[in-house]
């Protein structure tokens, strides 16, 4: 499909609106389905099992878009070889919830789930002119090596989209605030009833936002690295939870917040992490990893480093689930290259080959 190009609008963090990015739409489920896949969207699967043929039944809900769950109209598949790819926490919860139709799943579902050692940080108040809206995030990164007691990492720079930037002023400027309101109302209306022909509004909303001087001063941080994949997913009745605890990683994150003090110190700026892990230790995570990790048999894993469940012929899991930790660097494409390598053995695979 085309592509434009990237206008530098730092707004990859919610999707980005102009086609500048890949993203499976444009490559792999365009081809399929100009090969001609038949594909189903906005279907949810919510339960399979093996029929007395070997293939597999699938059930699933279509919902309508913008609709709720009780609008949802229900579909069924059948298939020989089913492949698991709905994400860390999709899959392992389809893996929980289908287990009594799976009895021989290995004890290990569940298991080595990871953050990736995401932390999330910021630069607060520079004396440089940062302005954090301009151009992609993340187009640089510091690497940061393994020092034998904890894993290596990356710090890279996160940018975004300007209406952020609107919001953070205004509430780090809240106290001028109704002033400035109460200047840009005043001036509305004395065009309203033209005693002011003479506008420049662009300087009026200008005013109204303030200086921006805390969002052009400041950066989010994004780090990852290596922390230790000590985490758990369980079903608590319908409801997937998840258990992973910073006691193990301590080190690992030690020297993440080393590093973000070092940079701070060198941008002559201030230094904090997000208040989650600030007060509460809790990792915020776009990064989460494990559930159906992969090993060398069912004692260790769930799949094979293929992503074929072990003691299930014909089942697959090719998602970040399968990873047995963290992989250091954002995941996306080596997640992208696992299932692209396992693709080709699954293509192969017939019912009844082991
Ligand atoms: C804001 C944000 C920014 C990120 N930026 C980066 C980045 O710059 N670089 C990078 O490497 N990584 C980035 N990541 C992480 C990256 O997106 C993930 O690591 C990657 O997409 C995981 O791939 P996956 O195939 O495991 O799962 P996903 O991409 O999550 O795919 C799972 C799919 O399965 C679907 N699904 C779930 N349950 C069901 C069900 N029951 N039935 C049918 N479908 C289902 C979901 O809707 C989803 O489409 C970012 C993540 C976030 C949230
Ligand atoms: S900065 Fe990001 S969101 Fe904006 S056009 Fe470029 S790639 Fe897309």
């Amino acid at each position: 499909m085309a592509r434009s190009t990237c206008r530098l609008c730092g707004e990859c963090d919610i999707g980005c609106n102009d086609g500048a990015k890949n993203t499976l739409d444009f490559n792999y489920l365009s081809e399929a389905k100009r090969l001609g896949a038949d594909l189903r969207h906005l279907s949810e699967v919510r339960r399979f099992r093996k029929q007395s043929d070997g293939k597999f039944n699938i059930e699933y809900v279509r919902h309508k878009p913008g609709g709720n769950s009780s609008s949802a109209t229900p579909g069924e598949a059948t298939a020989d070889r089913l492949i698991l790819a709905a994400g860390t926490f999709g899959s392992t919860y389809l893996l929980l919830a289908n287990r009594g139709s799976f009895p021989g799943i290995s004890r290990a579902l569940g298991t080595r789930y990871s953050g990736n050692g995401d932390l999330l940080s910021f630069i607060l108040r520079s004396d440089r002119d940062i302005n954090p809206n301009f151009g992609p995030v993340i187009t640089s990164a510091i690497r940061v090596e393994d020092d034998g007691a904890a894993g290596g990492f990356y710090v890279e720079e996160g940018g975004y989209p300007a209406f952020l930037s609107w919001l953070v002023d205004t509430a780090a400027d809240l106290p001028s605030f109704p002033l400035r309101a109460a200047r840009f109302g005043k001036n509305a209306f004395m065009r309203l009833i033209g005693r002011d022909p003479d506008t420049d509004l662009g300087h009026e909303i200008s005013e109204l936002i303030g200086p921006a001087a805390l969002s052009r001063h400041s950066l989010p941080l994004l780090s990852m690295g290596r922390d230790t994949p000590s985490g758990k997913m369980w079903l608590d009745g319908k409801s997937l939870q998840c258990d992973w605890s910073v006691d193990q990683s301590r080190e690992y994150y030690a020297r993440v917040q080393a590093t973000g003090k070092k940079i701070a110190e060198a941008l002559n700026a201030d230094y904090d992490d997000n208040p989650a892990f600030r007060y509460f230790e809790q990792v915020l995570t776009a990064h989460p990893l494990g559930g159906c990790p992969m090993g060398r048999n069912p004692g260790e894993g769930v799949v094979d480093s293929y992503g074929a469940v072990f003691g299930v012929p014909g089942l697959y899991v090719t998602d970040g689930s399968i990873l047995p930790g963290p992989v250091g660097p954002n995941p996306a494409l080596t997640i992208a290259a696992l299932a692209d390598r396992a693709a080709e053995r699954i293509a192969a695979y017939r019912p009844g080959q082991e």
